[in-house]
């Protein structure tokens, strides 16, 4: 596959009149930077289930593409496990029947590998009028929605203040394992910190096109971290 820079992932949405990149866009874009997302294929209807579920190893995950539907799964948009090209077509087919599916304008599915099972993590950024970027991370799930417990710095960020973001956390005990779950990995949190919020990272790089970004989740396991959601809110451009 033919690699997409940066400037032209971010190009095609804004000439497209899009305020958003996709999130099929989102993680070529956090793959130029390095961050594992799984391999993905994009269909546009249940007859392109075969060719696309060939190339990826089984169980994947189907998702819905609109640019009319936020969070996939409160409108039924993701299924997991899905382990035969079968599988695959039945949901795609079941979901586009969905109240909050039928109406909206359906682009396509995103069909991809499972990643290997961890502790969920939400790495975010936004742009402060005063500060310039800022890079957030927080457990997953009810850590964040319900415990806002997450960790802010200003970008860029070094090593030492990933290390110190993750030592913020209230639950930051959980990543070492608890009842009985692996420890996810802090080196690979670390490194996804770095690649987002550091010198070099994507959220400086595209200071002025990014306007917030969101990987929920970062699914961490003892060994790696990988983004398998991504979204990206681009700048209003003067
Ligand atoms: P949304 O946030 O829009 O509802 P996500 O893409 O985050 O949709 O998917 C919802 C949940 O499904 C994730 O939080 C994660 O638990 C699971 N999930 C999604 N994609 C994968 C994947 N590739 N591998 C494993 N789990 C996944
Ligand atoms: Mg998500």
């Amino acid at each position: 596959m033919k690699a997409t820079e940066p400037k032209d992932l971010i190009g095609a949405a804004r000439s497209a009149g899009r305020s958003a990149l996709d999130e099929a866009a989102g993680k070529a874009l956090l793959a130029r930077y390095g961050i594992d997302v799984p391999k993905t294929a994009v269909v546009k209807n249940a007859g392109e289930v075969e060719a696309a579920v060939a190339g990826l190893r089984l169980p994947v995950v189907v998702k819905v593409i609109s640019p009319d539907i936020l969070h996939k799964s409160d409108a039924g948009g993701v299924r997991v496990g899905l382990d035969s090209a079968d599988a695959v077509r039945r949901a795609i087919e079941e979901m586009a029947q969905l109240p909050k599916i039928k109406p909206a304008r359906v682009e396509g599915w995103l069909v991809e590998e499972m990643a290997p099972a961890g502790q969920e993590l939400v790495i975010g950024g936004l742009r402060d009028p005063q500060f310039g970027p800022l890079v957030m991370v927080g457990l997953g799930g009810v850590f964040v929605e319900v415990l806002a417990d997450v960790a802010f710095r200003i970008c860029p960020i070094a090593r030492i203040d990933a290390e110190e973001m993750i030592d913020d956390l209230k639950g930051a005990a959980i990543l070492k394992g608890a009842r009985g779950r692996k420890p996810a990995s802090r080196g690979a949190i670390v490194e996804a910190l770095l690649k987002i919020g550091g010198e070099d990272g994507l959220l400086m790089q595209h200071a002025g096109d990014i306007a917030e970004a969101d990987v929920n989740p970062l699914i961490v396991s003892d060994t790696g971290a990988v983004a398998v959601d991504a979204r990206f809110i681009l700048t209003s451009q003067s």
